[in-house]
């Protein structure tokens, strides 16, 4: 499929987008090519090729075609220009982030995340000089004066992962954008399913691919996608995409690769020389669950919805964290920006604490006691035993995982059987 073509419908872009028959065989799913190396034609064309002056594969450290289906295929479902394709979740924030950052740049970022990314944000990056802070989004003028003169890039997830929490991002665009800078969204918890941050005014987006989209908990990989939007030789903040380039003849990524730049810089430096690629056989396995998204996402709606209200009758439970119920205060930024739907990944609070936060874990025998979400499999983690044991009390309290929070990923089973292994091992 090409831009030229008609807009198809999210099943149709799931299914078709980035893949044809393969033209040397005429498989119709997409092969896995199992390759690190591909021959040239001549010295010529391997030196155009190594001067991106022409498009072609020259090894799977940069780019390999099953992980372009892939990443062709993501790009499409999220309404942008290109997709860079990582061996992670992790691996698509530091990537993602890569061509924005210089040592002592600062990311602003929403204090709901995930908790490994409140670790590689505040711990890890601290290595590389990037700084970070790390702010209650909800409060908008928090997050404008948090706003620093080297601060390059905003940063949240649509739907926070465990909180329950969404994200203002049409609000944080018009923040960031009149500082000059981008937003960036984490859109794992919601996928284009639910939402497409583009359409809000986000500029770039990452995702863990080992959750909704791959769907199936078999794979790692991650995604770094871009609107192809974002201006950047609007201010001299952007000195990888603006600034000659070395390493390639001083050629100006922004300037010869246009809305391209990005996605290009990401894969010629930063794919090269970070080297946190995706194998091809997860860019296989990842491109057959994105298929079913839209099937698995209403069904993990409905699901997430069922389970959510159930458990907000049960007396050993003392608070609900889903979006998509009526009396959440976070139920207008549902309708707006996830039509209505919490998704299927939600904390819950118990009267217990900590103590019937680890028996109920312990208990369950149909869910799943494990570190992941997205799986087709109902998931069930007490975070501050686990995801989010690293943070300080009051980072955990403040990503909604104090000692009495249990987050579900709530899977595709019958709900009425996930019910029923909650009732039981709720006791
Ligand atoms: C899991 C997750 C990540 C990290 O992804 P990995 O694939 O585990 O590296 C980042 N953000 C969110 C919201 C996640 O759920």
């Amino acid at each position: 499929m090409t831009d030229n073509e008609p807009a198809f419908g999210l099943e149709t872009l799931a299914i078709h987008a980035g893949a044809g028959p393969d033209p040397a065989t005429g498989a119709r799913s997409t092969p896995i090519y199992q390759t690190t190396s591909y021959v040239f034609d001549d010295v010529d064309h391997a030196a155009s090729l190594f001067n991106l002056q022409t498009y072609g594969f020259i090894y799977s450290r940069l780019t390999n075609p099953t992980v372009s289906v892939l990443e062709e295929r993501v790009a499409a479902l999220e309404g942008g220009k290109g997709g860079t394709a990582t061996a992670s979740g992790h691996a698509a924030q530091m990537l993602g982030l890569f061509p924005l950052m210089q040592p002592g740049s600062h990311l602003l970022s929403s204090n709901k995340l995930y908790g490994g990314s409140v670790t590689q944000f505040t711990r890890t990056f601290a290595k590389f000089g990037w700084q970070a802070s790390l702010v209650d989004f909800d409060d908008l003028d928090a997050v404008r004066a948090a706003i620093r003169p080297e601060t390059r890039v905003v940063f949240c997830e649509s739907l926070a992962n465990p909180g329950g929490i969404v994200s203002d991002m049409e609000a944080l665009a018009d923040i960031a954008h009149e500082a000059g800078i981008p937003l960036m969204v984490d859109n794992t918890m919601a996928t284009p399913f639910l939402c497409r941050p583009f359409e809000w005014g986000a500029d770039l987006i990452v995702h863990s691919m080992t959750k909704f989209l791959s769907g199936h908990g078999n794979a790692m990989g991650g995604m770094v996608v871009d609107s192809g939007g974002f201006d950047w030789g609007q201010n001299d903040k952007f000195p990888s995409m603006t600034e000659p380039e070395g390493a390639y003849h001083g050629l100006r990524f922004w300037e010869t690769f246009g809305d391209l730049g990005y996605t290009v810089h990401c894969h010629a430096v930063g794919l090269r020389d970070l080297g946190a690629t995706m194998a091809p056989l997860n860019a296989f396995l990842a491109i057959t669950g994105i298929e079913t998204l839209p099937l698995r996402m209403a069904r993990h709606s409905e699901n997430g919805l069922e389970i959510a209200r159930y458990l907000s009758g049960h007396p050993a439970v003392a608070w609900v964290s889903y979006a998509g119920l009526d009396d959440n205060p976070y139920k207008p930024l549902a309708d707006k920006y996830l039509g209505g739907s919490g998704g299927s990944v939600f904390t819950f609070g118990l009267k217990g604490g900590y103590e019937a936060g680890v028996r109920l874990v312990e208990g369950v025998e149909l869910l799943s006691h494990l570190a992941n979400i997205g799986d087709t499999r109902s998931l069930i983690i007490h975070p501050r035993s686990t995801t989010h044991r690293q943070l300080s009390e009051e980072q955990a309290a403040a990503a909604g995982a104090g000692d009495e929070v249990v987050r579900l990923s709530v899977g595709l089973e019958t709900a009425a059987d996930i019910i029923a292994d909650l009732e039981q091992a709720l006791g």
